[in-house]
């Protein structure tokens, strides 16, 4: 008895991530990567749960982006990547100490640790234009250590993430955008806040 409630518990909680997952429009592979579920069964949960629902959730199709540079290619969009590579960190879910870090595939609390990233991300920084699928490709491509870098800015102590193929290195987000910030006349700052 106790081994059939055990595995129903575990199926549950791979249903459980895979729905999160849905929700924030998380393509298949991520899903099947996380929870260890198969496709069909993962459209399964998408059609019974998501397709006729109140509130259309979009399936993504297709495999996941694998490019980095849009997530450092201005300084708005590094700054965003610096705060969900802090949140990352801080969840454990990459080691600067013991890289990679734990391993990810078939671990339902990581899953669950990395949503609760994306969702404290989307609390932090309303209307950014970092996706659950971006901040996938952003976790894997720290992991990998090979195209992105992670930086500590001397001046401000900001962490922030910036491309190791490109050179020069990019300058700190933070001071780049304070930088801009302060090179606007003071009238049009106030008269926009
Ligand atoms: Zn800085």
């Amino acid at each position: 008895m106790r081994v059939t409630d055990d595995r129903y518990r575990g199926e549950q909680a791979k249903f459980n991530l895979a729905i999160r997952m849905i929700e924030h429009e998380a393509r298949t592979g991520t899903i099947r990567y996380l929870t260890g579920l198969h496709d069909d069964r993962i459209r399964k949960l998408y059609t019974t749960y998501f397709k006729f629902g109140e509130v259309p959730v979009r399936r993504r199709r297709g495999r996941s982006p694998t490019r980095v540079g849009p997530l450092v290619r201005t300084p708005l969009r590094a700054l965003e990547s610096g705060v969900f590579t802090n949140l990352l960190l801080a969840n454990g879910l990459f080691s600067v100490d013991h890289p990679p870090g734990p391993n990810l595939k078939g671990s339902i609390d990581l899953g669950h640790r990395f949503c609760e990233c994306f969702e404290s991300f989307d609390l932090l920084v309303p209307q950014s234009s970092l996706s659950f699928e971006w901040g996938w490709n952003l976790l894997m491509s720290v992991r990998r250590g090979d195209e992105l870098g992670i930086t500590r800015c001397e001046s401000c102590s900001s962490c922030y993430l910036f491309d190791l193929l490109s050179l020069p290195r990019s300058a700190c987000p933070a001071c780049s955008s304070l930088e801009e910030l302060l090179a606007i006349p003071f009238e049009i700052v106030s008269a926009a806040g």
